[in-house]
Formats: C-alpha cells, structure tokens, sequence
C-alpha cells in the first residue's frame, strides 16, 4: 500500500469512479462518496475518443465496451437541404491510435463496469446515500462531512479530496471555484427512436447543419441489436420543455428532419439546458476537480465526458506519484494548468465552433462553412489535422506539452 495516504473521491459518476480505479491500481486507499442510493441511470454522454479509450484499456473496461458498443470510423457533416458535405473516416489515423473510430455506448452502462472493477480492490470503498456537505482543510489532511437522505450525517479524513460530483459541485464551491461561462439561450432535446436511419443514408454519427433547425444524429446500442437513435435538436428560449417534449413536438420535429409517412416509434427523450463554463481554478490545497464539477461544455463533438476521462487520467497519475512520495504537491498545480489550458482552448472553442456552424444562419455563412469543410476534405493534412482535433488526440498532446 502506498505510503498510507488516502484519497476521498466525491461522486460516482464516470470521472469519479475512474479515477477511484485508477486510485485503487496504484494501490492509494479510496473512498467514494456519492449522493445517489446508486448509480444513476440517465441517458446522457455516449461517444467515445480514441484517447480515452485507450485511457479505460489499461483496466480492461475499454474491451468489455466493444462488447456491445457500436464502432463509428466513419461520421458526417451534412446540410439538411444539400445532404452530405463530407465524410470522415477515421481509418485514416489508424497510425495515431489503436482505435481509430469514435465508440457509441450509453453512459449508463460504462459506469457500472467501472464500479465492478473497482470493488475488487479490497482497499477501495464506495459510499452511496453520502452527499457531500461541507469540506474542510488544514494543513495536512482533507476533513468531508456528508449527510445521508434520513439526516445522518458522516465525516470522512484523507489526504486528498478529488472534487467529481458533477455540474453542480459542492466541492467546487467548498474551494470558491466559481464557474465562469455563459449559458446558451437554447436548450436540447433528444429523441430516441427505433427507425433505421442508415437507410436514408445516414453515417452512425452525423451533424445537420440548417439556419431553422439543426440537428445531430448518434446510432447507439440500446438494450439490444439493432439499438437505438438518438437525434438531438435545439429548442428555442421561448418553448417550454413540456411542449418540446409533448407528443406533437417531437413528431414535428422528427418528421421535419426526415419525412416517414408513419408515426415514429419514439423510445426516449429528454431536453436539458447547455453551458459553456470552465471553473476559475481547479485546485485549491488538498482539492482538485475533475469532469463536469470543473468544466461544462456543449455536446456537439462529445467533448464532455471524454475532457472528463483525460482529466482522470491526468490527475491520478500526478496524484498517484505524490502518495508514493515521487513529486510534491506541485505536480496539482501542472495538473490545473494542463487540463484548464485544454479546456479553454480546445473543448470550449471547438464546442462553441461547432455549435454556431450548424446554427450558422447567414446564407454567406452558411456557404463559407461549406466551403471550408469541402477544403479541408479535399487536403490530406488539412484531414488529417481535423481528425486529430475531432477526436481530441491533439488535445491530449497539447496538455502533455504544457509545463
Ligand atoms: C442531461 C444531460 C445530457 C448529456 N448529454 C451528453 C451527450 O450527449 N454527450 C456528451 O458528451 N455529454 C453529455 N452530457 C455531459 C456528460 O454526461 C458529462 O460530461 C458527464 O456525465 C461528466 O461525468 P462526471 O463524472 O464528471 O459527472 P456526473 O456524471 O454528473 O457525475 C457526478 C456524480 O456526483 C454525484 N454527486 C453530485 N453531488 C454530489 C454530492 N454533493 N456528494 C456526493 N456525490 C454527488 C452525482 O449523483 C453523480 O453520480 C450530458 C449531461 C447531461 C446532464
């Protein structure tokens, strides 16, 4: 066991429990606080980038994924009223990577997997029913105090807290981390349904640009063969979320992007408000963030969990070397500037970028992006540079070169 140091993880999402695993294979005692009585199960993040999945292969998660995942090496950018602009394949890079596609799979089922592993390690603990309340430090240990739905409440030493509880972090305001941003005006709606839209042409991954309504498209396993998919859609500041997500709403939007002739069997849906905020710091003393309790992002690009993931990764090898007594606690400091520099740079700009050329509603605009796309397609390093930033292998990189 290392050097007796312990490591509090608030949080039993995927970048908590990651980095509790990655904790616990280093040999750190863990202990995982986490709200819910259990995981949770809602339908949110599904693609994976090749970065992260060679990330979760060390611990074998990444095999047992492709056991039910769906492999997308090829994804497109489309107009809704020209129809394909251009298409990706992702083979091209297959000298960057070991897993040269995006990979689709729920969530809501990688979370569970992570959690199996996790609980072989006799030194690793997950409390669930234990939100985090209040922390305090001093000078050599961390001091958590949770409290249970009934009232309990508990208390929790360490000597490191890592800060994963998600969007609405109590440990980031703990540290006066206030997130800084906007929030966009638009809220989005997905649409799951059972219709096969390969038939019509569609890549397992596609973006619709259109200045009325835009659209993006992910084919995902579901329960079983043949899956599921999801299209996402923007709603406007002026429609609530129960008429976004009345009946009539979701037929008309559906039926506007592709026309069916029947109703569409819709299997799920949910609507859910977009933020572009990265945390001021995110490391004060004994605490560090990680995941969406640092940084929020629009989905478009399926930044979000995957800035996540590398931010795990990051962390807990830094973490790992000052429990083993190889690095000091400065090594956090490089941490924040490696991952809050991605961040800004890359998951903000490019998720802000691909946000407004779907949206792009000028005629000149939306023929510039057109032609810039058809450019890029038409150059091999122009491709291939837009790859290695689409699947966030220059982002890992650019954070690996930051001192
Ligand atoms: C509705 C929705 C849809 C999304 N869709 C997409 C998508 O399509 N594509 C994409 O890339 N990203 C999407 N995202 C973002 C993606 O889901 C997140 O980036 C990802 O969940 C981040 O993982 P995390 O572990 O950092 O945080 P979370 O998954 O939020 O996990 C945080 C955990 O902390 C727990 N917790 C919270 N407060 C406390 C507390 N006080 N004490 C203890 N535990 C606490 C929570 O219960 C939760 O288990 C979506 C997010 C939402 C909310």
């Amino acid at each position: 066991m290392a050097a007796g140091q312990r490591v509090i993880v608030a949080g039993a999402g995927p970048v908590g429990l990651l980095s509790a695993l990655a904790l616990a294979n280093q040999d750190i005692p863990v202990t995982v606080l986490e709200a819910e009585p259990a995981l949770t199960h809602d339908l949110r993040a599904g693609t994976y980038h090749p970065p992260s999945l060679e990330i979760m292969a060390q611990y074998g998660v990444t095999d047992e994924m492709h056991e039910t995942a769906i492999k997308v090496p090829r994804w497109q950018m489309r107009d809704r009223k020209l129809g394909l602009i251009v298409e990706w394949d992702l083979t091209e890079i297959a000298d960057l990577t070991p897993y040269p596609y995006r990979l689709h799979f729920e969530q809501h089922k990688l979370t569970p997997l992570l959690y199996a592993r996790l609980m072989r390690f006799p030194h690793a603990e997950v409390k669930f029913s234990h939100a985090v309340t209040n922390v305090v430090q001093t000078a050599d240990k961390v001091i958590v105090t949770t409290q249970s739905p009934d009232g309990q409440p508990g208390r929790f030493e360490a000597d490191w807290l890592v800060g994963a509880d998600g969007g609405r972090s109590v440990v980031r305001r703990s540290i006066d981390a206030e997130l800084e941003g906007f929030t966009w005006p638009e809220r989005f709606v997905v649409i799951g349904t059972s219709v096969d839209l390969s038939l019509r042409g569609y890549a397992f991954n596609a973006y619709v640009a259109d200045p009325d309504e835009w659209c993006a498209l992910f084919k995902m396993p579901g329960e079983r063969p043949p899956g599921f998919w999801r299209v996402l859609f923007p709603v406007p500041p002026d429609e609530s979320d129960e008429v976004a997500l009345s009946p009539e709403n979701v037929e008309r939007r559906m039926q506007g992007f592709e026309t069916l002739g029947e109703r569409y069997p819709v299997v799920s849906k949910i609507i859910y408000r977009v933020h572009q905020r990265v945390a001021r710091k995110f490391r004060v003393g004994r605490v560090v963030l990680a995941g969406d309790a640092a940084h929020l992002n629009n989905p478009l690009g399926a930044f979000g969990l995957n800035g996540g993931i590398q931010d795990s990764a990051n962390l807990t090898d830094k973490l790992g070397r000052i429990c083993r007594g190889e690095g000091d606690a400065a090594l956090l400091d490089l941490y924040e500037r490696q991952r809050r520099t991605v961040n800004l740079e890359f998951v903000q700009e490019y998720s802000i970028r691909n946000f407004k050329r779907l949206a792009a509603k000028s005629p000149a605009e939306r023929q510039a992006n057109i032609d810039e796309l058809r450019r890029t397609d038409a150059n091999s390093e122009a491709r291939r540079q837009f790859m290695r930033v689409s699947t966030m292998i220059a982002s890992v990189q650019r954070a690996n070169a930051i001192q």
